[in-house]
């Protein structure tokens, strides 16, 4: 019979790798909510108009990389291929804008996009991100920042650099897309084909583009923070001077652009030298006119979305007390009870205990402990009942001791 594979750029998370994703998990649920943020989960599909209205029309995601398919009833649903409209969207239909204080979320989860799978990317992917609500201050900007950039430090991901610009906002921005229009068509022929359509549809995303020749013209283009306006300039100033209260250094990269109307002000991204030219992982901003824009109040967001699968590749590989496996041998069958005995206790002190109830043979037993990557043996037999002790095997050097059986926790504590 044919065998059946998993779907194209999907994978299976399994050991060891699935040790790297609790602890990325375990942190930043512990991490996150230290600035408020309360966790939001909303669902995997949505109606394709949220993300058309939230995302834009004239973007790739919407374009090409939506994973949008029909219902029994006909409707129109796409799998999510980000957080942040969704975010809105449910906070909007349960009027969490005027129930939750303060207005911050986190959220982790799969994301969908139909894009070429390559390493650190896939159709389906997940991200972990967080949203703030109705705070304008450019200080928020700044811990928004601080928090992505320490978390990273935090759990270990090393060579990380922040890429910080302004975008504008629908005042000065317009000024700035003239001039971008004019230089772009000045080169447009030898612009890319993809990029010179940019030029009439959106002029921002020339930006986006990874051909090495258009990234050499743009560089000549004008950039962005030489047209803002004074609130948007004054707001930068304040973001970059916050960033130094956190004392967390910043390149300031023109090239990073949100090209979508809503997005304004303060643009981030934080990317890892070790991925080499691979794309952020994780990226942010303000914008000011989501939320306005489907539907809601007029109020402001800030936020960013990290890939975890990209992060994970950077992670060293994690260890912690529950790794550590015990196995708990027993030399013959009355003792077997004994073992159990054993192993409830270890397990009601959170331990990761193995017994196995089939291998009557102490050798046998020894051999599967082997087998199964065991870290220590702990061996019962009737020496170790009358004594009231234990022996210890370690599976890794092969060496024994035998401690009381009143010693065990130290021993725990000290070697687990
Ligand atoms: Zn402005
Ligand atoms: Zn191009």
């Amino acid at each position: 019979m044919k065998r059946i594979i998993a779907p194209k750029g999907t994978k299976d998370i399994f050991p060891p790798e699935i040790a790297k994703w609790h602890y990325l998990e375990e942190k930043l649920r512990d991490y996150f909510p230290r600035f408020m943020y309360k966790e939001i989960r909303t669902p995997i599909f949505e109606h394709i108009e949220l993300f058309q209205r939230g995302i834009g029309t004239e973007t790739e995601v919407v374009q090409k990389e939506m994973y949008t398919f029909k219902d029994k009833a006909n409707r129109d649903l796409t799998l999510r291929p980000e957080n942040t409209a969704s975010v809105v969207r449910a906070a909007i239909e349960n009027d969490l804008f005027n129930r939750v204080y303060p207005l911050r979320f986190f959220y982790i989860g799969p994301m969908f996009r139909y894009d070429k799978p390559q390493k650190g990317r896939f159709r389906q992917f997940h991200q972990f991100g967080v949203e703030v609500f109705g705070d304008e201050s450019a200080q928020v900007d700044a811990e928004v920042i601080y928090s992505s950039y320490d978390f990273l430090k935090e759990i270990n991901v090393r060579d990380i650099q922040l890429h910080l610009n302004s975008v504008g906002c629908e005042n000065c921005r317009p000024n700035f897309l003239k001039h971008l229009r004019t230089e772009s068509e000045k080169r447009m022929k030898e612009l890319c084909v993809d990029c010179q359509k940019k030029i009439y549809t959106n002029p921002l995303r020339i930006f986006d583009c990874k051909n090495l020749k258009c990234i050499e013209i743009s560089n000549d283009f004008p950039k962005i923070i030489d047209y803002l306006c004074k609130e948007c300039g004054t707001h930068f100033e304040e973001v970059k001077e916050a960033l130094s209260i956190f004392k967390i250094k910043f390149n300031l990269n023109p090239r990073l652009v949100r090209g979508l109307d809503y997005y304004t002000k303060t643009a981030f991204e934080i990317t890892s030298s070790q991925l080499g030219a691979q794309d952020a992982l994780l990226g942010g901003g303000r914008y000011n006119n989501l939320i306005k824009e489907l539907g809601g109040a007029d109020i402001s967001g800030m936020g960013f979305a990290a890939g975890i699968e990209r992060i994970i590749l950077q992670l060293d590989d994690v260890k912690h007390k529950k790794d550590k496996m015990i196995f708990i041998a027993y030399q013959s069958l009355p003792l077997m009870n004994k073992a159990i005995q054993l192993a409830k206790s270890l397990w009601d002190k959170g331990y990761c205990v193995y017994v196995d109830y089939n291998l009557k043979n102490l050798k046998k037993q020894l051999k599967k402990a082997n087998k199964i990557g065991i870290d220590y043996t702990f061996i019962i037999g009737e020496d170790e009942i009358v004594n009231e002790s234990i022996s210890i095997k370690s599976m890794k050097n092969y060496e024994q001791i035998t401690i009381k059986q009143e010693e065990l926790d130290k021993w725990l504590i000290n070697n687990i």
